[in-house]
């Protein structure tokens, strides 16, 4: 599996829940975000009022769901956990809304993935609080209406723009999360160090950060990494030198480009003369699926400026060729 892949991977679970911030001050950068998410909370409390259904968007990793629990945690209030493929039936919905206190937070991860019938029932659950269910089959079927407590639905996607309409337009608040900045990678770099009990130089940090393709999951795995080449080789303090060269190992470039990154690139210029070239004879060229490439390889490469998307297909830029040390092919 990709080190820098943005995914969660199944081995990690557990150690990212123990390094997950608990206090939206805690809560390493997304400034405009928590400012905004501040005054509704307070509103919501001075009103005694549970918080408006608030939508969180952007790439994987980014802290979507650290940010739903510490929304709970502000609200002083339950979080309930699921996400859109694992409910598959209406009686799985409903037996989760049935079940929560008023003013709960509910986080539906993924909820782009959630099947129409059931988004239809999430439409009064979010506007009215109540959910019709049609109890029996055929003849005897009738529909009955049942109370809901006031509750705070979370939604995280990682393509607002797959959720229909209707669903999107029930949210109060939508909140777009932002890859970060190095400085504040490095901020979380050292935070999870220290919850880990390892020492991280500044240099390290800042390594690391810049190596994470904006994205806090990244950072705490490379960290991970690197601190057990630092661990192994028998020393406390993670510096410079050997966390370059455990990056190195892990061959992660220092960019945080690997080697799909660079095929993908390089496949381009070299077969493609840089493009433009569409994404499905890319994806027939390096051999990924092209699904993946749009949602996992792509938008970080789109970030820092290293490919382009055109109308005719994708465009590898002047600044990547520069990166391989390569002369532009519009020169
Ligand atoms: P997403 O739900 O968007 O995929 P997560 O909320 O699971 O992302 O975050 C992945 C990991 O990154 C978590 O372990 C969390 O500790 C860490 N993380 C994410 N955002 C931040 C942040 N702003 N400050 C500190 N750590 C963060």
């Amino acid at each position: 599996e990709r080190i820098v892949s943005s995914e969660e991977r199944q081995d990690e679970a557990n150690i990212e829940l123990s390094l997950r911030p608990e206090a939206l001050d805690e809560y390493i950068g997304q400034t405009a975000v928590k400012d905004n998410l501040r005054v509704f909370i307070k509103a919501a409390k001075l009103r005694n009022e549970p918080l408006d259904h608030v939508l969180l968007y952007g790439p994987p990793g980014l802290g979507k769901t650290t940010l739903a629990s510490i929304i709970a945690n502000e609200m002083e209030v339950n979080l309930r956990t699921t996400s859109g493929p694992a409910i598959e039936r209406p009686g799985d919905l409903a037996a989760i809304l049935t079940s929560l206190e008023p003013g709960d937070v509910l986080f539906i991860d993924e909820i782009h993935r959630l099947s129409r019938a059931i988004e239809e029932i999430l439409y009064s659950a979010m506007e009215d609080f109540c959910l019709d269910i049609v109890i029996g089959k055929g003849e005897v079927a009738r529909s009955v209406r049942l109370d809901l407590p006031p509750f705070t639905l979370i939604g995280a996607t990682t393509r607002a723009g797959s959720l229909s309409a209707p669903l999107r337009d029930r949210f109060g608040v939508m909140a777009r999360l932002e890859y970060y900045k190095p400085d504040e990678l490095g901020e979380i770099v050292r935070r999870t160090g220290d919850v880990f009990g390892v020492r991280v130089d500044d240099l390290s940090a800042e390594e690391i950060a810049r190596r994470s393709r904006g994205t806090p999951r990244i950072a705490n795995r490379l960290l991970r990494r690197v601190r057990d080449f630092v661990q192994v080789e028998g020393m406390d303090t993670i510096s410079l030198p050997i966390c370059q060269k455990a990056l190195e190992l892990l061959q992660v470039d220092r960019l945080g480009l690997d080697h799909i990154d660079h095929k993908l690139l390089l496949g381009i210029i070299h077969t493609y003369k840089g493009g433009p070239v569409g994404l499905e004879t890319i994806s027939a060229t390096i051999g990924e699926e092209s699904m993946t490439i749009e949602d996992v390889y792509e938008p970080y490469l789109l970030q820092i400026g290293f490919l382009q998307r055109t109308p005719r297909g994708r465009m590898v830029t002047e600044q990547a060729y520069h990166y391989f040390g390569l002369e532009g092919s519009t020169e």
